[in-house]
């Protein structure tokens, strides 16, 4: 019997590693292929609900990951003088519903969620899962039974299917795709900046965001460390100046000299962060935009995660939606009535989870304006609307309101596989 061809997934990421896992699973290879020289452990807080969590219990991960959650206990809306006008806390998942507080009960660094599916794979299918780091694509070519992948290492590869779990600025989606899916770059003007910094005395557990005047925000969150915490500076606009500063020059300088003139005399602890900024290793600022496409797979070449379908972070689900996107399509290629028509399964796969996809996509544009006022009677408004929705959603007969009702999504049993 001839060795089966390997499932070719590009990116090592919160898609890739737990799509390679779960065809391991089934005895099926995979090469991973990812173009940083290790993995890449950059990132901030990210959260797992509902069906992602399922998938990570499945993957018998649970432990070893809520082992590395932030520790956050829930998120404050503050004023200039760190004055607590909101509080939301920590939201359970609940078997079958949806867990929509901000903080979900699985809070983790992106790098250390990615880390955890890494190691899975070391540890547990060294025979059926390998890597290769520091990997470029050089060239794509599909034929009528197999994926031909150059690299430009000059490394040929062949594979049953090839993975595009590549992120939001996918090259397989650019090279394989665009002629074939109307893809949509949906821009929400908004700018978000990432970084770390020491920890301080009167920083807490708890996620604090300040909102200003001029759509500005600004977030502190714990990362479990009790060294650092991650610092977040965002800025919706459509300024000339500053969207040249962001799109076009892709130099930390620039960006940190842009924010610091946008930041300064913001009020809060903006004083602390941006001095902060200079000082700090992992800065990365990424402009907030969603894709949406027609269809996410061609031939034998699909997109998974937020190559496909990048909801922005704006609701949360970016995460969630690609581990059990992974899930899903890993559950349909291992079907056996699949045999060698991986279209089959890509097919049935679209079907099902297209809607759960579009439905955390379905941000109505004016939603993310109104947590970026103009002026400082927006910036009032909103404090006081956050103040009522703490309040009421704590209320027992109204909680439940907000507790988000059924999850549209539940994942198919591993037995129901035929
Ligand atoms: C550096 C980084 C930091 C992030 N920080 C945050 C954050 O703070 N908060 C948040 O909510 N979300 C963050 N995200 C996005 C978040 O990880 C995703 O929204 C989500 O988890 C979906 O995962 P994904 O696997 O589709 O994409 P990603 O997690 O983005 O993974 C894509 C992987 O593909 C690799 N890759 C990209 N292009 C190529 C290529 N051409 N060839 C080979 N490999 C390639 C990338 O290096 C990465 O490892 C971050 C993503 C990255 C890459």
């Amino acid at each position: 019997m001839s060795t089966p061809l390997p499932a070719l997934i590009i990116g090592a990421g919160i898609a890739g590693l737990p799509l390679a896992l779960q065809l391991a699973k089934a005895g099926k290879p995979s090469i991973v292929i990812e173009r940083c020289p290790g993995l890449e452990t950059k990132g901030q807080n990210i959260d797992l609900r509902g069906p992602g969590q399922e998938v990570v219990a499945r993957l018998g991960l649970e432990a070893a990951i809520r082992a590395k959650t932030t520790t956050e206990k829930g998120m404050s809306v503050e004023d200039e003088n760190r004055k607590s006008w909101a509080f939301f806390g920590v939201s359970e998942q609940k078997e079958g519903k949806k867990n929509t507080s901000p903080t979900s009960d699985i809070e983790i660094l992106r790098g250390d969620l990615a880390d955890v599916f890494y190691q899975e794979c070391l540890a547990k299918y060294p025979n059926l899962i390998s890597f290769r780091f520091g990997a470029k694509i050089a060239s794509i070519e599909e034929n009528d039974d197999s994926v031909t992948l150059t690299l430009k290492s000059g490394e040929v590869l062949h594979g049953s299917i090839l993975v595009g779990a590549d992120g939001q600025g996918s090259q397989v989606r650019q090279m394989c795709l665009a002629s074939s899916s109307n893809i949509n770059v949906r821009h929400f003007h908004l700018y978000m900046s990432y970084y770390t910094i020491p920890r301080e005395e009167h920083d807490t557990d708890i996620w604090r965001i300040y909102i200003t005047t001029k759509r500005r925000s600004l977030f502190i969150r714990p990362d479990g460390s009790g060294k650092t915490v991650r610092v977040s500076l965002c800025v919706m606009t459509q300024d000339p100046e500053a969207v040249k500063a962001f799109e076009e020059q892709r130099d930390p300088k620039v960006y940190k000299e842009k924010l610091k003139e946008i930041f300064t005399g913001a009020g809060w602890e903006a004083p602390r962060l941006l001095k902060a900024m200079d000082e700090t290793s992992d800065f990365y600022l990424h402009p907030t935009v969603q894709i949406r496409m027609d269809k996410w797979h061609k031939g034998r070449v699909v997109l998974l995660g937020d190559a496909a379908w990048a909801p922005s972070p704006l609701g949360g689900m970016g995460t969630t939606l690609a581990v059990s996107g992974a899930y899903l399509l890993a559950w349909h290629l291992n079907r056996k009535d699949v045999g060698d028509d991986p279209t089959k399964a890509f097919t049935r796969w679209e079907e099902e989870y297209r809607g759960y996809v579009e439905k955390a996509q379905d941000i109505p544009s004016f939603a993310p304006g109104l947590f970026y006022p103009r002026n400082v009677l927006e910036v009032k408004a909103l404090r006081w609307f956050a103040y009522m929705i703490g309040v009421v959603s704590k209320l027992p007969f109204l909680g439940s309101f907000f507790g988000g009702g059924e999850d549209p999504f539940k994942l198919p049993a591993d037995e129901e596989m035929a």
